[in-house]
């Protein structure tokens, strides 16, 4: 393994920031090429968690020469966002010079598929650099994985619509619960600017997508960190690589979906938002199967007072997907995110939340 730390500029005198990269070479130019990247939202850290423990496993296999196809490395794809903290509060999701989200916009290619990468010449944001950069990265590989995670959730996994059920063998070796299959997309994110790259690319050369892998891994929720999940989470991306030939060596983690995996289209996650603002009260939890009208949440607004709680009942049935971290809640944020037996709206363009 290689590394090397790049450096982004900053917008000002004296600031840059780094960006490291570990690169493994691999022995076959025919082999897949993959990138993975973790904590683009910064203050999501379960990918990192995993490639601390995945790292050493690709040393190892690169050692008795089983790395086949190149791998690029990136655990910390923010290092802008990681360093924004607010009076002791650290802001990973959003820049806080511009306020854009730091997995939305990013930047379109030009006709020939350059990214408008930064010259020395241009003048714009250390984050516009930066999605460059992970994009360049990005697009050489057929194979692209984007670990991030939600505030409290399942191990789901987002994937276009066209790679499925292929890439049904990444949610097999995570022992994922769930994944939401998009068609449609109009804020750029990562993932979706990566699959447009590639569909331009595979449109050139007949639109074969076969083997093609870009998903955006949410490895549960931001508590979720701890030495066995992130040993779970390195073993499964290490099968996951070898059941594609980029290391060689029989998979260790299951080929078959789990029996209660729920793959669905984007289109049927009901996204449950807060009728009124105050203090939340549970009564579902991420993994629970809910019936039409069953009491989700209760919000209290004036405590101790009759009529003071505003009540949350499921629409339809589901399954819970996810669900918000701090108890405390805007009217109109959203609450949790169900996964429905149908359909609730024709389609989102672009992502579920800002
Ligand atoms: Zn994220």
């Amino acid at each position: 393994m290689k590394t090397e730390i790049e450096t982004i500029r900053g917008e000002t005198p004296g600031v840059t920031y780094e960006l490291i990269v570990h690169r493994f070479a691999g022995s076959e130019d025919a082999a897949p090429h993959v990138y993975i990247q973790a904590a683009l939202h910064a203050d999501e850290r379960p990918g990192v968690a995993a490639l601390h423990y995945l790292i050493p496993m690709l040393q190892d296999a690169e050692a008795q020469g089983h790395v086949k196809g190149s791998i690029t490395i990136v655990p910390h794809a923010n290092p802008i966002g990681a360093a924004q903290h607010l009076f002791s509060n650290h802001l990973g999701r959003f820049s806080g010079a511009t306020r854009v989200n730091f997995n939305r916009d990013f930047p379109v290619p030009e006709a020939d598929g350059n990214r408008r990468l930064d010259d020395a010449g241009s003048a714009s944001f250390a984050e516009k650099r930066l999605k460059s950069r992970l994009l360049e990265l990005a697009d050489p590989c057929p194979i692209v994985l984007d670990l991030h995670c939600d505030d409290e959730g399942l191990q789901y996994l987002y994937v276009p619509e066209d790679l499925w059920p292929e890439m049904a063998v990444l949610a097999a070796c995570l022992d994922a619960e769930a994944a939401l299959l998009w068609d449609q997309g109009s804020d750029r994110a990562f993932e979706e600017a990566v699959f447009e790259q590639m569909r331009a690319k595979a449109k050139a050369s007949g639109g074969d997508l076969s083997g093609h892998c870009i998903s955006t891994v949410e490895l549960r929720g931001q508590l979720d960190v701890d030495p066995g999940r992130a040993r779970k989470d390195a073993e499964g991306l290490f099968g996951f690589l070898q059941a594609r030939g980029v290391v060689t060596g029989a998979s260790t983690t299951a080929p078959e979906l789990r029996q209660d995996f729920c793959g669905k289209p984007i289109r049927n996650v009901d996204m449950v938002d807060a009728p009124a603002g105050g203090t939340i009260l549970f009564h579902v939890a991420p993994g629970d199967r809910v019936k039409v009208g069953q009491l989700l949440a209760e919000i209290i607004v004036s405590p101790g007072v009759e009529d003071g709680v505003a009540k949350v009942q499921a629409t339809q049935a589901g399954l819970v997907l996810t669900r918000r971290a701090r108890r405390f809640i805007r009217m109109g944020d959203n609450l949790m995110k169900i996964i429905g037996e149908n359909a609730v709206v024709e389609g989102y363009q672009g992502a579920l939340e800002d």
